[in-house]
C-alpha cells in the first residue's frame, strides 16, 4: 500500500524520491510504504495552504463551527475504523486506540464553541466618544509536526483550533504511523473543509526543515522527543516563527505511606504499561516514600504477572508491541543496563508468554527495583514498559527528586492526605499534576503542557492556550467623526 501527501484536498500524484517503510508491529511486516516529501513537495503544500488561507479567514464563525461539529459527527461515527488502522500501524490494542480518539474528539468539541471563544472585549467611550475593542485574528499558515505515540491524538490537539481560528495547516505526521493523518484529511474534506485549509505532507527531517525555514509558515507546534523540540524550537523561532514546541517526559508517582497501596499498584500498572509505556504522559518512575517500598513492589508485581501481551487486535490483549524493531531493540538493552548498574530486575520482560505473531516487535512489561538517580534506566527516557522503584526516605526527599529531574511534563502523587496533596501540587516543578490520578491529561477545556525540558515556548497546547497561539490579538481605537472634535494636537494622546 502506497501511503503518500494530501495537498489541496487531493491526494498527491507526484513521484517520491525517498520511501519509507510502514511496519505492522504485531506481525513485524511491511504494511505499506510512505512517500517522504522533498522540499519542493514541502513548499506545494504551503502554497496551497496559503491561497486556501485567503479565503478561509473570511469564512463566517458559523462556517467554521459547522465545520467542526460535522467533523465531529464524522470522526465520531468512524471511530472504530481509525482505531483499527491506529493498531495496525503504531500497536496499541485497539480499546487504547479508541481512548486515544475519544480524547480527539474531546478536542475538535472544544473548537466547536470557536463563536464563543473569539468574542473579543469592548469598551465604550473609553476617552470621551471614544470606543476600543479587541479582536483576535489568524495566523496564516501554520505547520504542526507530531510524534508516532498518538497518531490521531496529537494532530487533533492543534488541527481543530488551529483552522477554527482561520489558519491554513501543513501537518506532517510521524513517518512511523502515516496512515491517520490521511484518514482525518479526508473526514474533514468530508465535513465541508475547503481543498487546501488542511494538507499533510509525509516524511522526515528534510520535510520538517523546510517547514521550519518557510518564511510563509507562521507557526509551528510540534510534539516529539527532547532534543527534537529544543532543535524545532530554535530553529524555528530564528526564522520568526511563534512556536510551541512539547519534548519528552520522566514521569514520576510518588507513593506516600498512607496511601491506598492497592489502588496506587493499580494505577503503577496501568500508567506503566498502558500502551507499552510509549505515552508521554505513562509513569515510569514509582517513588516509594519509607515503609512502603517491599510491599509496594510486591504488589505491582502480583498486577504484572496477569497481563496479557499480544496483538491488540485480538480480544483479551492488555499490552501491544513496541513501534519497531530499532526502538524495542533499545528499549530491551535498558534491561541488561539496569542490571549492570545495580538495580534489582524483579520482573524480566523478555521472558513474557506472548499472543501474537513470533516476528512482532514484543517486550513485555519490566521492573525495577533500587533504583539510583545515575542509573541510565533512570536518567534517559526510555518509553516502553520499564518501570523503575526509587525508594526514599520522606516526602521531602521524593520532591526533591522529582524536582531534581530535567523534564517536567506529569506527575502525581498518591495519599489520604489532603494537606500532603496541596503541598506536593504547589511545590512540585510540573506541568500537570494528579492527586490519586496517575495519567493526569487535562480535559480539553484547560490546556496540555510540561515545564523545564518538556515544553520549549510559552503556549501550552490546546484549551485556551491553544486559541491563544493560532491568533494575533489587535487592538482598535475608534472615534467616529462628531462636531466636537478638537483639532491638530501633536501631544501624545491623552484620553478625557
Ligand atoms: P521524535 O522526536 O523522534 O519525532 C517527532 C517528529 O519529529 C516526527 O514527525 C519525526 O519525523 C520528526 N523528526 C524526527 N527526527 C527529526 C530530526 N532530526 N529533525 C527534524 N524532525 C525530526 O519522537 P517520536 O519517537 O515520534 O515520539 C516519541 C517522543 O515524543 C517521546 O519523547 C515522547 O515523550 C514525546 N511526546 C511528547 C508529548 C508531550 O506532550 N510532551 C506527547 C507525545 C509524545
Amino acid at each position: 500500500m502506497r501511503i503518500t501527501h494530501r495537498i489541496g484536498g487531493k491526494a498527491w500524484t507526484g513521484i517520491a524520491q525517498r520511501t519509507g517503510d510502514v511496519y505492522d508491529p504485531a506481525t513485524g511486516q511491511v504494511g505499506g510504504q510512505v512517500d517522504f516529501a522533498s522540499a519542493s513537495d514541502v513548499d506545494e503544500a504551503v502554497t496551497a495552504a496559503r491561497e486556501a488561507f485567503s479565503r478561509w479567514r473570511h469564512a463566517s464563525l458559523t462556517q467554521r463551527a459547522n465545520v467542526m461539529f460535522a467533523f465531529r459527527e464524522l470522526l465520531n461515527a468512524r471511530k472504530s475504523d481509525l482505531a483499527e488502522i491506529i493498531t495496525a500501524e503504531h500497536g496499541k490494542v485497539l480499546s487504547d486506540a479508541a481512548g486515544e480518539i475519544q480524547r480527539a474528539l474531546e478536542a475538535v468539541e472544544f473548537a466547536c464553541g470557536i463563536p464563543q471563544l473569539l468574542k473579543g472585549g469592548f469598551s465604550e467611550n473609553a476617552s470621551t466618544k471614544v470606543d476600543v475593542y479587541s479582536i483576535q485574528q489568524p495566523l496564516g499558515v501554520v505547520g504542526v509536526i507530531s510524534p508516532f505515540n498518538f497518531p490521531a491524538m496529537v494532530p487533533l490537539w492543534f488541527v481543530p483550533n488551529a483552522i477554527a481560528c482561520g489558519n491554513a495547516v501543513v501537518l506532517k505526521p510521524s513517518e512511523k504511523d502515516p496512515s491517520a493523518a490521511n484518514f482525518l484529511a479526508e473526514l474533514l474534506a468530508e465535513a465541508g473543509l475547503p481543498d487546501g485549509v488542511f494538507n499533510v505532507v509525509h516524511g522526515d527531517k528534510e520535510a520538517v526543515d523546510r517547514i521550519l525555514e518557510h518564511p510563509e509558515v507562521k507557526a509551528v507546534s510540534f510534539v516529539g522527543s527532547t532534543p527534537i523540540a529544543r532543535y524545532v524550537y530554535e530553529t524555528a523561532t530564528r526564522n520568526g516563527k511563534r512556536v510551541q514546541a512539547l519534548g519528552g517526559a520522566k514521569n514520576h508517582m510518588v507513593v506516600l505511606p498512607d496511601a491506598d497501596l492497592d489502588l496506587a499498584a493499580d494505577a503503577a500498572v496501568s500508567a506503566g504499561f498502558g500502551s507499552a509505556g510509549e505515552r508521554c504522559m505513562a509513569i515510569s518512575v514509582v517513588v516509594a516514600v519509607d515503609p512502603v517500598g517491599d510491599e509496594l513492589v510486591g504488589k505491582i508485581s502480583e498486577r504484572i504477572a496477569g497481563l496479557q501481551v499480544g496483538d491488540g487486535r485480538r480480544p483479551g490483549c492488555e499490552m501491544g508491541p513496541l513501534v519497531t524493531g530499532a526502538h524495542r531493540d533499545r528499549v530491551r538493552s535498558y534491561l541488561d543496563a539496569g542490571r549492570s548498574a545495580g538495580a534489582k530486575l524483579v520482573v524480566d520482560g523478555r521472558g513474557q508468554s506472548i499472543d501474537g505473531d513470533d516476528a512482532g516487535f514484543w517486550l513485555g512489561p519490566t521492573l525495577f527495583d533500587h533504583v539510583d538517580v545515575d542509573m541510565s534506566i533512570y536518567t534517559d527516557e526510555i518509553f516502553g514498559p520499564v518501570l523503575s522503584v526509587v525508594r526514599v526516605p520522606s516526602y521531602d526527599a521524593a520532591v526533591d527528586l522529582v524536582n531534581a529531574n530535567p523534564y517536567g511534563n506529569g506527575t502525581a502523587i498518591f495519599t489520604n492526605d489532603g494537606g500532603a496533596a496541596r503541598r506536593y501540587q504547589n511545590e512540585i516543578e510540573v506541568g500537570m499534576v494528579g492527586v490519586n490520578v496517575a495519567i493526569p491529561v487535562p480535559v480539553s477545556y484547560y490546556s496540555f503542557g510540561g515545564w523545564k525540558d518538556s515544553l520549549f515556548g510559552d503556549s501550552h497546547a490546546y484549551g485556551p492556550h491553544g486559541v491563544h497561539f493560532f491568533t494575533r490579538a489587535k487592538v482598535v481605537t475608534s472615534r467616529w467623526l462628531d462636531p466636537s472634535h478638537g483639532g491638530v494636537n501633536l501631544g501624545f494622546p491623552q484620553n478625557s
